[in-house]
């Protein structure tokens, strides 16, 4: 969920989408592209179509959102999977329920302007949407979590704290233009471990978020900047959302039947023959004044398209996995310093509903951060009467202590499972016996992790890539579904004022 907009629910969006906006319209350069000419490989795909204004790569929301902002062009969007949505496509099992349980904050800009054009109704999460688990206690709420701080500390240091989160993130909200030189930019450079040890704040406030960050975005404080951090803080403290722990309270988050891939599956479908799935790109060249983007179709068949724009809507390291040699070298060596988490979520289903008091709960066990995600509280939203009893799926997103710590790369699905299982049973000790099945599913490249510099890098990234190679996904902004929407939109954009 893109931060901001829950931080100023009612207010204007976001506005990084402008600062995009002035960087990206201001230079009308050469772009990314460097080498025309000689391509060394021999001939060995066969041409269609014609040429292309803009091949968009990757189905995920941020290469659909560009290409419902290219519509009327000759445009196609190259999908490596079997359907569209990416990071949260559907599917059976895990996957399905992870799909399920996501959620944006209150629609706005591309997102809105998408969903209103689809006739999609996005629904209210009720409140209380985030819950605490600490000293066997659940906490519920920004409520909650003010208890749980202030009695850990005092009730002045606690309310120091959220004033000077909440100063932060409204700070925050004129980063998008990008001017470094505003006090609130400098918490790009530091970690977000660093900002609470500078700031002096008691222990507790700095265990909980490194708990709430790792669970969130497999990430640790001291992995994340403070910038990225900030947001996310003064969200859980109720920054702007008003009573959000009162039940049936606005929670500030929404949803879909069937959770975000309900929007990506309607954008695909309304894209028609220009989404196009099967279709893994294995290298962008650029043998003449346009570009040649190769891909393996579903047999194995080498096929290449050939457009005036690229956008690669994909991960940063698969970007350059298929760059040959169309990225500055400057993008690529940015690029290659993107780094991403690992998490995995696993569906455990149950015979009763568990939890029904909320929608998300965060808790630390031992070295593993695990964010819990309730479906059947989704459920309870859309049929207020009907929880008790029902059958439910506990989503059980869980990362390792550290970044890319290898002890947890090697555990089998088994091993995540009971782990699973161990960590939720201490909230719940009857779930053993009320286990009805469980899945798993692993995402090696989860989320890009926003370490200090990255909202510098990405900037930069789109100050580089300004020309007829476009990069969008979620890392070029903020790790999250909104972000990535908004920068397909943005990439949509320049092709639109260059073309
Ligand atoms: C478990 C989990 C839960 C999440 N929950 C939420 C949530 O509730 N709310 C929220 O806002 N965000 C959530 N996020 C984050 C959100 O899913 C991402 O930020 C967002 O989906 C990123 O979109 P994207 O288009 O940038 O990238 P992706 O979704 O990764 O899309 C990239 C697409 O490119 C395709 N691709 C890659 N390489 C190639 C290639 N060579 N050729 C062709 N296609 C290729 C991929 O198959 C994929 O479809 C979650 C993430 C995870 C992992």
């Amino acid at each position: 969920m893109s931060r901001s907009s829950r931080i100023h629910p009612e207010g204007t969006p976001w506005s990084r989408r402008e600062f995009l906006r002035t960087g990206g319209l201001a230079a009308l350069a050469a772009g990314c592209g460097v080498r025309a000419g000689a391509d060394p490989r021999p001939e060995i795909v066969q041409t269609a179509g014609g040429t292309y204004d803009a091949v968009v790569v990757g189905g995920g929301i941020a290469g659909l959102t560009a290409a419902f902002y290219l519509s009327g062009l000759k445009i196609r969007v190259l999908e490596r999977e079997a359907g569209p949505g990416g990071r949260i496509r559907g599917g059976g099992g895990a996957r399905g329920e992870m799909a399920r349980a996501t959620y944006i904050g209150r629609p706005y800009g591309a997102l809105k302007e998408i969903i209103e054009k689809l006739g999609l109704e996005p629904w209210e999460i009720r409140a209380p949407l985030e819950a605490v688990f600490r000293d066997d206690q659940i906490l519920y709420g920004p409520d909650g979590l003010a208890q749980l701080l202030s009695e850990r500390s005092s009730a002045a240091d606690f309310e120091r704290f959220r004033s000077e989160v909440l100063a932060d993130a409204v700070a925050y909200q004129d980063i998008p233009e990008l001017d470094f030189t505003l006090p609130a930019a400098r918490l790009d450079d530091v970690t977000a471990g660093r900002w609470f040890a500078d700031r002096k704040w008691p222990p507790v406030f700095a265990e909980y978020y490194d708990t709430a960050a790792r669970g969130r975005f497999g990430a640790s404080l001291d992995d994340l900047s403070a910038l990225a951090l900030i947001p996310e803080m003064a969200f859980g403290l109720g920054g702007g959302t008003g009573d959000v722990a009162a039940p049936g309270a606005a929670s500030g988050a929404f949803t879909f039947d069937g959770g975000l891939t309900a929007l990506t599956s309607a954008l695909a479908g309304w894209l028609g023959d220009v989404f196009q799935p099967r279709s893994r790109v294995i290298r962008v060249s650029k043998p003449d004044i346009d570009y040649r983007v190769e891909y393996a179709d579903s047999s194995g068949k080498i096929k290449s398209l050939r457009a005036k724009f690229v956008i690669l809507a994909i991960p940063a390291a698969e970007a350059l996995a298929v760059d040959s040699g169309v990225l500055k070298a400057e993008a690529r060596r940015l690029l290659d310093t993107v780094a991403y988490s690992s998490s995995a979520a696993v569906a455990l289903a149950t015979k009763e509903s568990l939890f029904g008091r909320a929608f998300q709960l965060a808790l630390q066990d031992g070295g593993a951060a695990v964010s819990l995600r309730d479906t059947s509280w989704l459920a309870g939203a859309r049929e207020p009467a009907g929880v008790v009893g029902q059958s439910g799926t506990l989503v059980v997103q869980t990362a390792p202590a550290k970044l890319g710590e290898a002890d947890w790369a090697g555990l089998m699905d088994d091993d995540l499972a009971k782990a699973a299982v161990r960590a939720v049973s201490r909230v719940f000790p009857g779930l053993p016996s009320q286990l009805a099945g469980r899945q798993v599913v692993r995402f090696a490249r989860a989320y890009p992790v926003m370490s200090p510099g990255a909202f510098r890098r990405a900037a930069r990234l789109n100050e580089v890539c300004d020309g007829r190679v476009l990069l969008a996904g979620d890392y070029m902004i903020y790790p999250d579904f909104e972000a990535a929407a908004d920068s397909g939109d943005f990439a949509a954009e320049k092709v639109r004022e260059l073309i």
